[in-house]
């Protein structure tokens, strides 16, 4: 008599696992956008930033808004803006990831990364501080220039 029958441990080929849940927290859109990231609107705003201060220092007629001026730097970083390859939107690049649009999901959902090897955004937001740095230098190298124009 076996009164006292405890239930075994699972067998796997009766009693398959239960597939994992899919979590929410585990979706990591980054890994599977195609964003191309915009730094020329930041760059005018840069560039209008350092025309006004020039003005305002050199001309104005109260130069320390020049000065005051330096706050509106902070705001510069929000004008470089992301676009998405696969759904066309537009948008802020600090807000990057949290955009997820249907092709992200889709890529996820089948575990599949981009077809084509697109640089992550950081690293495209890199590369263009380096390209536009090195743009601004050389400029500011040639206006020093005896003779140059
Ligand atoms: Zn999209």
């Amino acid at each position: 008599m076996d009164a006292h029958r405890r239930p075994g441990p699972a067998d796997p080929e009766f009693d398959p696992a239960p597939a994992a849940p899919v979590r929410l927290r585990d979706f990591d859109p980054t890994e599977h956008h195609r964003l191309v990231v915009n730094p020329f609107l930041a760059v005018l705003a840069l560039m209008v930033w350092c025309r006004a201060a020039g003005w305002l220092l050199w001309h104005g007629p109260f130069p320390p808004l020049a000065v005051a001026s330096v706050a509106l730097l902070a705001l510069v970083p929000r004008a470089i803006q992301y676009h998405c390859l696969d759904c066309g939107q537009t948008g802020s690049y600090s807000r990057r990831d949290r955009h997820a649009c249907p092709a992200v999901f889709a890529r996820w959902n089948e575990r599949k990364r981009a077809w084509f090897p697109i640089p992550s955004a950081s690293l495209q937001l890199t590369l263009w501080a380096y390209a536009i740095g090195s743009v601004a230098l050389l400029l500011a190298l040639s206006g020093d220039r005896p003779g140059g124009r």
